[in-house]
């Protein structure tokens, strides 16, 4: 049975020229950008939609879905699996590239498309946990004790449904070194309605710590309904941390994110990463000289108080941790 959330899900905006209509900018309409969606398909809820500017072809959230012919331009730089996510693969839809920490692809799924994102064109096909593979990789835990935390990723995690969640967090809470649980994913901002009161009961009825690590880019990405999902995360004490990607056009500016550290800290939220792009296929149009990305942590670094600059980091294939910048 479909929950409101679901429901909610379904009546995505799959088609850009509907949210285009939906944002009055019919002028843009532009069949040549259409092109792109066959490399990556096109998603944004509603209540992501509404967060936007109507008539506002630049839109920083609307820029962070709208299809784009420049994806479709090749560059030597930028590759299908620019963080060696496939070398780090220990069985099908597992992770392991840093000491202690294993990350699972839980689903290909998400609610909204980013077109930057690091992952659009990761081969979950092959590389996912779907009920068949998913004892091989609690297995793979189980039989790791060097592993204290595990991390469900994806796609989006919480695109599963809460029955299937808690199941897999009844059996990693099982694994005795197991101690701290991470979630990694943008719903909360994007379907704030997915943050339901079974999953916050699944978060805290564990005995592992858990620690939910949202995904926001930008202030306007928060309103109410986003604000109520996150107090529901916070009143269950459970640990809420952000990470955002530095991107071309939408937040490349240190008073956009000196903006979004404070609306975080509003909402009971800490900046954890500022990511330079990954630089996956696709997705140069976003990429910003690193030069520009110094001076933009430099000014947030004389703005804001310590907690609340986030680390600025690039992902490099092969190092045994994110690599600090700046
Ligand atoms: C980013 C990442 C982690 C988590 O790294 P932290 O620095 O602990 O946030 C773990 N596993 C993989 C594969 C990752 O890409
Ligand atoms: S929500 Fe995350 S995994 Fe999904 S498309 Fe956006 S960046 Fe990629």
């Amino acid at each position: 049975m479909n929950t409101s959330w679901q429901a909610e899900l379904a009546e995505s905006f799959t088609r850009p020229t509907d949210l285009l209509a939906f944002l009055e900018l019919d002028e843009i309409h532009r069949p040549e950008f259409l092109a792109a969606t066959e490399r990556f398909s096109f998603r944004v809820t509603r209540s992501y939609a509404r967060r936007m500017n109507k008539r506002d072809p630049y839109d920083p959230l609307l820029l962070q879905v709208l299809p784009d012919t420049r994806e479709l331009i090749d560059h030597p730089d930028f590759a299908s699996d620019p963080v060696g996510d496939l070398k780090a693969v220990t069985a099908p839809g597992v992770l392991h590239k840093y000491r202690g920490r294993v990350l699972l692809i839980t689903t290909g799924a998400c609610a909204i498309h980013c077109r930057y994102c690091f992952r659009r064109n990761f081969p979950y096909d092959t590389n996912m946990i779907g009920k068949r593979q998913e004892q091989d990789a609690l297995d793979v835990i189980r039989r790791d004790r060097s592993v204290s935390e595990v991390i469900l990723s994806g796609g989006d995690p919480l695109a599963l449904s809460d029955e299937r969640l808690a199941r897999l967090v009844e059996q990693i809470d099982a694994i005795p070194h197991v101690r701290r649980l991470r979630i990694h994913t943008r719903l909360p901002i994007v379907l704030p309605s997915r943050v339901t009161t079974e999953l916050v009961a699944t978060l805290t009825e564990t005995r592992l710590k858990s620690v939910v690590v949202i995904h926001a880019n930008h202030a306007n990405e928060f309103d109410r309904d986003v604000s109520e999902a996150l107090t529901a995360f916070q009143k269950a004490r459970i640990c809420l941390l952000n990470q955002t990607v530095l991107l071309k056009g939408v937040n490349d500016n240190a008073e956009i994110l000196v903006r979004l550290s404070e609306t975080l800290f509003e909402n009971g939220v800490l900046p954890y990463y500022l990511h330079l792009l990954d630089k996956a296929r696709g997705t140069r149009h976003f990429d910003l000289p690193l030069d520009d990305a110094l001076a933009i942590y430099q000014a947030m670094r004389e703005i804001l108080p310590g907690y609340l600059l986030p680390k600025l980091v690039r992902e490099e294939a092969g190092r045994p941790y994110k690599m600090p910048v700046g």
